[in-house]
């Protein structure tokens, strides 16, 4: 358990949650503040984070209880489609900072939109220049 941690305190008892799924390493719960109703978190039971500090048979556990997550959103909310997002660090918007994966059920008519605004390369050279330096760094 990490000092401080809201989602420590969550697996701990010590503050509520709506719990959908649990087994011995994996938590579900329902987001406090969905972005569409039936917003659910899937959380390692122990500290992880960031993405790249946690131990591929942990996320290995934790995408078997998002796909879980994700059927049952279809199936039992009639959903017609299901985002699944995560985030690391706060550039990339997270605030709570213990692994989590966002599970989200999406309606053919939720209104909700993505800020998805997609750019353009300022020319051919700058996506080899970059996937070259995403190639090399890989482990
Ligand atoms: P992120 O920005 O990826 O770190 O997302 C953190 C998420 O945790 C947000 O969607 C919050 O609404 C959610 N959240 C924060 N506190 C709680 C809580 N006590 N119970 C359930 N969800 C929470
Ligand atoms: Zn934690």
């Amino acid at each position: 358990m990490s000092a401080n941690c809201i989602f420590c305190k969550i697996v701990a008892g010590e503050i509520p949650a709506t719990k959908v799924y649990e087994d011995a390493d994996v938590l579900a719960f329902m987001d406090i503040g969905p972005v569409i109703k039936g917003h659910t978190l899937v959380i390692p039971k122990q500290h992880f984070d960031p993405l790249t500090a946690t131990p591929e048979p942990v996320l290995a556990q934790l995408m078997a209880v998002v796909k879980k997550i994700a059927a049952a959103q279809l199936h039992g909310l009639r959903a017609d489609g299901v985002n699944v997002m995560q985030a690391n660090g706060a550039a990339a918007g997270q605030v709570v900072p213990h692994l989590h994966f966002h599970v989200i059920p999406r309606f053919a008519a939720d209104g909700h939109r993505w800020n998805w605004a997609a750019k353009k390369y300022d020319d051919p050279a700058e996506l080899q220049q970059l996937a070259a330096a995403i190639k090399a760094a890989v482990t």
